[in-house]
């Protein structure tokens, strides 16, 4: 596949000067006397530089060989061959444009042109030096100003409409790329457990980017937050950027700013900066979903990126997909969070607390469970309205769960009923625990609990209905109490 592809690039890049030699070695014939030897030894050197450009191009290998050898082997036949048709009258001459047409189209150097153009003034010159008129005579030195004027103004245009053409091909290629990137990576981002941190991921990796940072604004102040990251490691660092940053200036206009000039001061945080890398470029890319900014991303490039570019075209294409993962991400969370959570207390639900219960391992054990239930509610709400029964519930969760450490979990599992795990915890704890709990009642209320302290290999379901034998028992013996049960055995007579 290879060869044969390089073979026809290697005939499309010399057939059309392999036909202009042809010409002119067919030319140089028709009407002048031609000294053989030198035509000859033309000839060959023509065909060395075809065979030089043409194997270099096949097995691209060495393709320098292609530019400038072979320009200045051509060079050199067409000297020999305007020789060999008696000099200037030859016409020859003309063939003095193929090597540096050549040279601007295949290489980018300007070097390698202006070696070839200073072998096309020796090309005019060194005859009018060594050999003179009446083949070159000195009234030529015009001609030969003006041949490497030409070609001079050729080449150089030549070469650079090549490389912005090239240019535009790469970045079209790039664009196309990359496109082909954020549609596979936005499927999977909405599949993601971390939507965030992917996104940022996948904006640094579709992007070419050295980082990708998302900033949310936080409540109440709004200030912007770092929720994610890609390409610096925070370690679990909070960045919140300052105000002057360029960040707060694309959340508010809603508009992409790229910073070229002055990024050190504009990314509002200098360890950020370092951090980032000493970046030269930074676009601040509003995450719009209709009428709301859920945030900002900052994207973070070594070198000088332009606005129109690939690299920033993609960011502003990848960060209407990033929003609408984000929002839907969020929206899933709160729904989820909805459904664990009691509406009138804000603790868990039941749903919540069954589901913390799974996780409890039988093997490990040491976990303690304790129900504790409101004594005579039904009276208190006879008593006081049902809305008082209301407030009394909700004031019972605020001041229970404050009471609690962070690894204790309070759920709200009936309606005066709560259930508390306490992870690694053991009797004589979990009783001053509930204890604490009771002590904080108000309104002249009171509550009852049953207690129960896991030990392996026994089941959640078990220890939960241990607890519950418990507080049976408590409620039995007259309310305003606690009973504990130890492991293995159940039944009332063994409560404390
Ligand atoms: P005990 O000491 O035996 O637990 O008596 P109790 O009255 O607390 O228990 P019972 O099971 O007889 O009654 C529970 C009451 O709790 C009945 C119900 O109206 C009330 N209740 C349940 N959920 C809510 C609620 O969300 N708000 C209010 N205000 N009352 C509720
Ligand atoms: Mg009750
Ligand atoms: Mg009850």
């Amino acid at each position: 596949m290879r060869p044969q592809r390089g073979a026809a690039t290697a005939a499309a890049r010399t057939a059309p000067f392999a036909a202009a030699c042809c010409l002119a070695w067919i030319a140089v014939l028709v009407g002048s006397s031609v000294t053989w030897w030198e035509y000859w030894l033309s000839l060959g050197l023509a065909m060395t530089a075809g065979s030089v450009a043409f194997g270099a191009i096949i097995t691209r290998r060495h393709v320098w060989l292609a530019v400038v050898p072979s320009s200045l082997l051509i060079l050199a036949a067409a000297g020999l061959l305007r020789d060999a048709g008696g000099g200037i009258p030859s016409g020859a001459g003309a063939l003095a444009i193929l090597p540096v047409f050549q040279t601007a189209l295949y290489s980018r150097s300007r070097r390698d042109l202006g070696i070839v153009l200073a072998a096309v003034a020796l090309f005019f010159l060194v005859p009018i030096w060594v050999v003179g008129a009446p083949g070159y005579p000195t009234s030529q030195y015009r001609t030969v100003l003006l041949a490497v004027s030409v070609d001079a103004i050729i080449g150089l245009t030549t070469q650079r409409l090549v490389g912005r053409s090239r240019h535009e091909a790469g970045e079209a290629r790039l664009r196309e790329q990359m496109l082909e990137q954020v549609s596979e990576v936005v499927h999977g981002l909405f599949d993601s457990p971390q939507p965030r941190s992917d996104a940022c991921e996948a904006v640094m990796r579709i992007g070419s980017a050295r980082s990708a940072l998302l900033f949310e604004p936080r409540e109440p102040t709004n200030e912007l937050v770092c929720t994610a990251a890609a390409g610096i490691e925070l370690d679990g660092r909070e960045l919140v950027v300052e105000r002057r940053s360029a960040a707060y200036q694309s959340l508010d206009s809603r508009q992409p700013i790229l910073n070229t000039e002055n990024v050190q001061a504009r990314i509002g945080l200098i360890e950020l900066w370092i951090a980032a890398g000493r970046p030269s470029s930074v676009l601040y890319q509003p995450l719009l979903r209709g009428d709301a900014v859920l945030g900002v991303l900052a994207v973070s490039w070594p070198d000088h990126v332009r606005a129109e570019g690939p690299r920033a075209t993609v960011v502003s294409l990848l960060a209407h997909e990033v929003a609408a993962v984000i929002s839907r991400a969020d929206a899933i969370t709160h729904l989820s969070d909805e459904a664990l959570t009691d509406a009138l207390t804000g603790l868990p639900n039941r749903r919540a607390w069954e589901q913390r219960l799974t996780e409890l391992s039988a093997a490990k054990g040491n976990a303690a469970v304790a129900i504790l239930d409101l004594d005579h509610f039904k009276q208190f709400n006879d008593a006081h309205g049902h809305p008082a029964g209301d407030r009394l519930l909700k004031h019972t969760a605020a001041v229970w769960r404050d009471q609690l450490r962070t690894g204790d979990f309070l759920g709200r599992i009936g309606g005066e009923e709560f259930g508390l795990l306490l992870p690694d915890c053991d009797r004589s704890v979990a009783h001053a625990v509930v204890d604490r709990l009771r002590g904080a009642m108000t309104s002249g209320t009171t509550c009852s609990a049953g207690i129960a302290v896991q030990r392996p290999p026994e089941s959640p379901e078990a220890l939960v209905l241990r607890a519950d034998q418990a507080l049976y028992q408590a409620k039995a013996e007259g309310r305003d109490r606690v009973r504990l049960t130890e492991a293995g055995v159940t039944g009332a007579s063994r409560a404390h």
